[in-house]
């Protein structure tokens, strides 16, 4: 089974009284690409932002709209996102919709979630692949 890189949802802060471990969440991890386009340390092109998600283009494009869909917090795929927080994966899918309008895909598009290696996904932070303004054929590669 291929193992996903690990990219921590957040870092361990050591240990509380009562052996609870504190966490802060929203740290970003130092090895994950897409929480650095997150923070601004990387640019991107970025289409929408809001509270959850930020849009931005795919820098390889696979069509003339493709564009990456992604949660401000750290989680390595949709399933995991899900599971923390059903909200983000609603707001991922919302983004979307409201991305595709502003491109103008008049309701045509495929929306992508790769989701480990064996299926393509190269970056273990979330994303929701957006792509139209061709004809897009089934089954995929
Ligand atoms: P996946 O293969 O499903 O994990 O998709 C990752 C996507 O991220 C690919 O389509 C890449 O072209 C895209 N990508 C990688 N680095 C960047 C970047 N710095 N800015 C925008 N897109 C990127």
């Amino acid at each position: 089974m291929p193992q996903a890189p690990s990219c921590a949802t957040s870092r361990d802060h050591g240990t509380a009284p009562g052996g609870v471990r504190r966490l802060i969440l929203g740290d970003v991890p130092d090895d994950c690409l897409f929480c650095r386009i997150v923070s601004g340390d990387l640019p991107a092109t970025v289409i929408w932002e809001d509270d959850h998600t930020i849009v931005f283009r795919d820098i390889e494009p696979q069509a003339p709209t493709h564009v990456l869909v992604i949660p401000r917090e750290h989680q390595p795929n949709a399933a995991a996102s899900t599971q923390a927080n059903p909200a983000v994966t609603s707001a991922l899918v919302a983004a979307a919709a409201a991305v595709a309008e502003q491109e103008g895909l008049d309701g045509n598009y495929r929306m992508v979630f790769n989701t480990g290696s064996g299926a393509g996904q190269s970056v273990f932070h979330t994303h929701l692949h957006v792509l139209g303004g061709r004809d897009l054929t089934w089954p995929p590669g």
